[in-house]
């Protein structure tokens, strides 16, 4: 017996219907595909009993309030999560179900060449017992984040039907467009209306995260002077040369395959060049503020450096600064993290508090002034095939949601 019978006829239908989003489109959000899931879960959320369900227009967050069951008031909580999947095929997703899985077997995925191997993802050995929905193999799964999406309306529909749990307001809010950075742009924190909040996004259960990289976009456009080579000494300036160049006086080992923890890095992502010109596309990120700061003077100083040598300045850097480590909000007033890790404690669950090498919506909704931690969904190897998420971790994450509720009345 399960105690949230609706939890996985819930994510097994979310799952199978397509919302991939587009970072080609402008629109928001930014496929179709979303905006029918979202209204499809607009009716849900009215049909399991939540109030003053709406769309949110700027941001095309649907909103929705369930409301206290107590006397006086306490801080508003919110729960997000996002309803597109990311950057891999996600047509016809087939879920398959394998009960009690022993923690060592490979699984086969569907007819599909590919197996999970516990030889290759040792995770899989933590899940003895469980059940595992995974994919078929041809597919992403879309546990990120239809597990979340599942497990907030779950817990939602569970306090809907036990009156005697006390919580008090609770906001919920499902969004479009996490997975090409721009979602959380239009967030809209006052139509929200919590004081606290939790997107609901991360891995493996336990799960916490409060410090995000400090990231930026750069992007090195170098002019290059094209001659024939029989008549190029000292005319011919070569762009995709200099690009090289550029590229050689970052520092070799300050790049993702060297770097963990909270070193931060360069990230060469796409370069393209000829004699004439040539482009280079960075990401630059850092978990501390003031290193993040050096990281783009410095990215400028090379560029400089470069330019003294020619009359005219021949290269050109671009850098777009997109979204900041919400430990500087959060380091405020760290309640919104105690909260959840008691609340962690108190239904069994050991919190695993690390820094994320990435960003969440709530990087951005933190400096909104919505302090926005991030606890876990379920998923393991998300945003391809291997995709899997644990039956048993997503029922921990209604129970800690419910708790996280509850526990937020006893203060
Ligand atoms: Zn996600």
């Amino acid at each position: 017996m399960h105690k949230y019978e609706s939890l996985l006829p819930r994510f097994l239908s979310y799952v199978q219907i397509n919302t991939r989003s587009n970072e080609e489109s402008k629109t928001i959000p930014s496929s179709n595909f979303e905006v029918e899931f979202l209204n499809d879960l607009k009716e849900q959320l009215k049909s399991i009993g939540l109030s003053n369900v709406r769309t949110n227009e700027r941001s095309g967050y649907v909103f929705a309030t369930l409301p206290s069951n107590i006397d006086g008031n306490v801080t508003k909580i919110g729960f997000i999560s996002h309803v597109d999947t990311a950057d891999f095929n996600s047509e016809n997703i087939n879920p398959q179900i394998i009960d009690h899985y022993d923690g060592q077997s490979k699984i086969k995925l569907g007819n599909s060449e590919y197996t999970l191997d516990p030889k290759v993802f040792s995770s899989l050995k933590k899940y003895k017992g469980q059940t595992l929905i995974t994919t078929d193999g041809n597919t992403l799964l879309g546990a990120d984040d239809k597990a979340g999406v599942a497990e907030i309306i779950t817990s939602m529909d569970y306090l809907l039907n036990h009156p005697e749990i006390k919580h008090g307001e609770i906001e919920i809010a499902f969004g479009p467009d996490e997975e090409i950075g721009t979602g959380a742009d239009n967030f809209d924190v006052k139509d929200f209306g919590a004081d606290i909040a939790y997107t609901v996004d991360g891995g493996s259960l336990g799960q916490l995260q409060y410090e995000t990289f400090n990231a930026a976009s750069a992007v090195v456009n170098i002019k290059g002077t094209d001659v024939h080579p029989g008549e190029a000494k000292n005319v011919m300036v070569n762009a995709a040369l200099l690009g090289m160049q550029f590229n050689q006086s970052l520092p070799k080992y300050e790049s993702p395959e060297y770097t963990d923890g909270r070193e931060g890095f360069y990230f060469l992502t796409n370069i393209e060049g000829t004699v004439d010109q040539a482009k280079l596309s960075y990401i630059i990120r850092d978990h501390d503020e003031s290193r993040f700061e050096s990281r783009k003077q410095y990215f400028k100083k090379i560029a400089d450096e470069i330019n003294d040598n020619f009359s005219e300045d021949i290269i050109s850097v671009d850098i777009k600064d997109q979204y900041y480590n919400m430990a500087k909000i959060i380091h405020q007033d760290m309640s919104v993290v105690d909260l959840a890790e008691k609340a962690m404690n108190n239904v069994g669950i050991n919190p695993d508090i690390f820094p994320v090498r990435g960003g969440t919506d709530g990087s951005k909704i933190s400096f909104m002034g919505l302090p926005t931690p991030n606890i876990f969904a379920g998923g393991e190897n998300m945003h391809g095939r291997f995709e899997y998420v644990s039956l048993q971790t997503m029922e921990k994450a209604c129970d800690l949601l419910i708790e996280i509720a509850n526990l937020n009345t006893k203060k």
